[in-house]
């Protein structure tokens, strides 16, 4: 049973080594929820200790993808907080004090032993079908004579003392209980050559002394939560409540998405990585909706949450543990049914940016006109671009044979459109109201469906073959360039007749 009922201080802890992740912005965002709804706090720690594996901008990524998801951080960078430094890399002698403290206690040792010498040892133990681990040399050293060396200057890492009988029993919240026999751990590097503490020790030492209630985690640290137990068990710590999350597969629900794969999804308008999804035209909110439910779920039914509906409703302990693959039509789903809850201003808003990026020169008034007609229509902020581009467009240019409707010649088109011209013409203004009987009846008389004439017209009009609404299209056009566009259609089709003669 995951207790929640006191405030929880949780963190996010990733690491900047790469892009940010799906994963991960789940990560933070359970954690998020955990801390809003206990009005606890949420915080955000850079675990940069691994600087070979630094990616520059990595940083930046990632807390723009958690202010755009709106995962505000109570504490951490940019933000401050009674911790700080929030940033592994800024704490280095924190660790070292307490890695000092290990080897004091007798938990901890100096390794001296050469990367060489190491390689040897394990090439012998895959030979021998061995367990493959530290051989313990340098456990067995007097300590006075480890710290003589030391003093001397002579290379070092630190290794956690891992007792070699026994075994340790941790409790994850979703799994339950889980045993391990120590012999199988290993005397894990806390402390490296350069005097870098490893994740292992630095994440044990913050969450102490951060007060971290909740460890909320990806399945991955599942393989090293023993050693983590044991660290703080060596320093007589309370430990915090651990929960592993379930990690995501890729859509065939086999495996986890490979770099390659990654890219290859971006040509279909889909994205792991959470900027990418932005850039796409996904709104945040159905990105938060969507990852919720990954490996969570309120009931057998609800579907639409918001990110305050999630606050009160959402239950560590009804997570899911089992592997949740990522089902991007859903994702579809989401974004679909949040664009629909937007007021219309809000959504003009958004849309504006995507519009802009596409070179539209967007005047404000028109858009709000159109986002009613295609609030219904849109799967995502960029599909607007492609379906309802042309309102921003000074003329339209119509491929000359689309012009031409179904299962009709060019000359009957042109005297359909031409009729359809006059008619128009006779209107005070065009919409829907007052446009659309005297077209169907027009159909009707050249002995055409409406689809037809109104495919022609839409063509003329919009310059594609799908659109918004085609009388609301046309009322947002406005009347006159309606015209022009028709009687330009007119032209390309007499044009096309009088060189084809069909
Ligand atoms: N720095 C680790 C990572 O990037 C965090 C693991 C944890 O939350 O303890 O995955």
């Amino acid at each position: 049973m995951i207790t929640s009922s006191e405030p929880a201080r949780v963190r996010f802890a990733p690491s900047p080594t790469g892009r940010t992740h799906l994963g991960s912005a789940r990560t933070a965002l359970y954690n998020f929820l955990l801390a809003h709804q206990t009005g606890g706090q949420f915080i955000l720690r850079l675990e940069d200790t691994d600087q070979k594996r630094y990616v520059p901008g990595a940083e930046i990524e990632l807390m723009e993808g958690l202010r755009w998801l709106g995962l505000e951080w109570d504490e951490g960078p940019e933000k401050g907080g009674p911790h700080e430094p929030y940033r592994q890399s800024e704490r280095k002698d924190i660790y070292l004090h307490y890695a000092n403290q290990l080897i004091e206690s007798d938990h901890a040792f100096y390794c001296f032993c050469s990367p060489e010498r190491l390689h040897r040892v394990r090439q012998e133990q895959i030979k021998n079908k061995q367990i493959v681990r530290y051989d313990g040399t340098c456990r067995r050293m007097d300590p006075g004579e480890a710290l003589r060396l030391v003093e001397k200057g002579e290379s070092h890492v630190i290794r956690f003392r891992m007792p070699w009988e026994g075994a340790i029993t941790v409790c994850d919240s979703l799994r339950g209980e889980i045993t391990v026999e120590n012999r199988n751990l290993d005397d894990y590097i806390l402390v490296k050559s350069d005097g870098l503490a490893l994740y292992h020790l630095a994440a044990m030492v913050d969450d102490h002394l951060m007060g971290i209630t909740h460890v909320i985690r990806s399945a991955e640290w599942l393989s090293t939560f023993a050693l983590h137990a044991q660290i703080i068990r060596a320093f007589d710590w309370e430990e915090p409540e651990w929960v592993h999350l379930s990690i995501f597969l890729k859509p065939g629900g086999k495996g986890k998405m490979s770099k390659r794969e990654s890219s290859s999804l971006m040509k279909d308008g889909y994205s792991i990585f959470l900027n990418d999804l932005k850039t796409l035209g996904y709104l945040p909110e159905a990105v938060v909706n969507w990852i919720a439910l990954m490996g969570w779920s309120y009931d057998d039914h609800t579907e639409f949450f918001t990110l305050d509906d999630l606050v009160t409703k959402f239950k560590l302990d009804r997570c899911n543990p089992a592997p949740a693959a990522i089902n991007f039509s859903k994702l579809d789903h989401f974004n679909g049914l949040h664009i629909r809850s937007l007021q219309v201003k809000d959504l003009a808003n958004r849309l504006k940016p995507y519009f802009e990026a596409a070179g539209c020169m967007v005047e404000d008034d028109k858009l709000l006109q159109i986002v009613p007609i295609i609030q219904e229509r849109i799967t995502t902020l960029d599909d607007a671009v492609i379906k309802a581009g042309f309102f921003f467009e000074e003329d339209v240019q119509p491929v000359p044979e689309e012009l031409i409707g179904k299962k009709m010649t060019t000359s009957e088109s042109a005297t359909a459109a031409r009729s359809a011209y006059l008619i128009l013409t006779g209107l005070p203004e065009i919409n829907h109201e007052n446009a659309e009987m005297p077209l169907r009846s027009l159909a009707d008389e050249l002995g055409l469906k409406a689809g037809q004439l109104f495919g022609i017209l839409r063509v003329a009009v919009t310059g594609q073959k799908v659109s918004p609404p085609l009388f609301e299209s046309m009322a947002i056009i406005g009347k006159e360039k309606v015209l022009e566009r028709i009687q330009n259609a007119i032209e390309i089709l007499d044009g096309m007749s009088s060189t084809s003669f069909s």
